[in-house]
């Protein structure tokens, strides 16, 4: 599994980052405990003991044996002492020795020269972060979200107006993105442009970020760009494993790439290995059914008409309501 040079790096300087702040929280402690007299002459004697064991075989005798284990019940106890007293003066750790975050590795990274669990979920983590970064995931809340641009108007199609109608949709989706879990259903956003969706999709991303989901957002685009050019080696990372991990995937503007045999089968791919593993995704467009299965075929079109939630946004054009209000404003 390759990453980008950057997620190593960056994993490789939190690993040391680890290792080094137990170190020096141990040797603060062992400063601090040391103010203590007793824990200064226990430590001297359990340093002399090597020499003490030493010099006892060096003697020789028919009491070695049972000399040496004097020197170890004593060590024993000395030990056990200066942990007491570390534990009475409130240390939250009653030994000298570090702490590390990952006891397998001691966050070295490694066991037996194998990449250990810890430094993979890492790797797994930055790359995630990395993607979100370069996919220029900005959060939105429900709350910025501004219902008054939906029309009041009673509209036959949808038996209320467009506001009653976006109010459930936006209801539900709140509840999607707070209770995040892996057991939710897929969701396919679909309505005209300016519609709030791209709104939506962020806040549903924030709001599962906050349950400490690990979720991607990216534009169709430009993962299937990214997708595309690591595939032919252009560029290097491992994207198509962390949109297939992530435990939220959210997709926005399906339909605006041109379709290319290469986009339609990684895409398929993404949605039907997350499907697969039992991972939610979202996907927001505005194309209909109709226009997906031309655009993408019967395989992509099936699955997502099949096993997708859809969701309608209706309602005048947001951004250009927006834009209409400012210029009446300032006008
Ligand atoms: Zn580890």
């Amino acid at each position: 599994m390759a990453y980008s040079k950057e997620v190593y790096e960056a994993v490789g300087a939190e690993l040391q980052r680890r290792r080094a702040d137990a170190e020096r929280q141990a040797s603060e402690r062992r400063a601090r405990m040391r103010r203590n007299p007793r824990v200064v002459e226990l430590e001297h004697r359990m340093a002399s003991s090597m020499r003490r064991v030493a010099q006892v075989v060096m003697e020789g005798g028919d009491r070695v044996e049972e000399r040496m284990e004097e020197i170890r019940r004593e060590n024993r106890a000395a030990g056990a002492e200066i942990a007491r007293l570390i534990r009475e003066a409130g240390e939250p750790v009653d030994s000298f020795a570090p702490v590390y975050r990952c006891a397998a590795c001691e966050d070295t990274g490694y066991v037996s020269g194998r990449s250990c669990a810890c430094r993979e979920a890492l790797l797994r983590e930055y790359a995630a972060e990395e993607l979100r970064g370069w996919t220029g995931m900005k959060l939105c809340s429900f709350e910025t979200l501004d219902l008054q641009f939906y029309g009041q108007e009673f509209d036959e199609r949808l038996g209320c107006s467009p506001r009653q109608a976006m109010e459930d949709v936006i209801r539900y989706c709140r509840w999607y993105g707070t209770s995040f879990a892996l057991s939710h259903p897929n969701l396919l956003l679909w309505g005209a442009t300016g519609t709030g969706k791209t709104h939506v999709s962020l806040a549903i991303a924030a709001a599962a970020c906050e349950r400490g989901a690990n979720v991607v957002y990216g534009s169709v685009q430009l993962l299937l760009r990214k997708l595309e050019a690591e595939h032919f080696g252009r560029a290097d990372g491992n994207t198509e494993q962390i949109l297939l991990d992530c435990d939220l995937l959210i997709l926005v503007d399906l339909g605006t790439e041109f379709a290319t045999p290469f986009y339609t089968s990684a895409l398929y791919t993404l949605i039907n290995g997350r499907m697969l593993s039992g991972r939610p995704t979202v996907i927001s467009t505005n194309l209909d059914a109709k226009a997906i299965y031309e655009h993408y075929g019967e395989q992509i079109a099936s699955r997502l008409m099949g096993t997708y939630e859809p969701l309608l946004f209706v309602g005048r054009d947001v951004r250009q309501q927006k834009l209409q209000r400012r210029l009446h404003e300032e006008g």
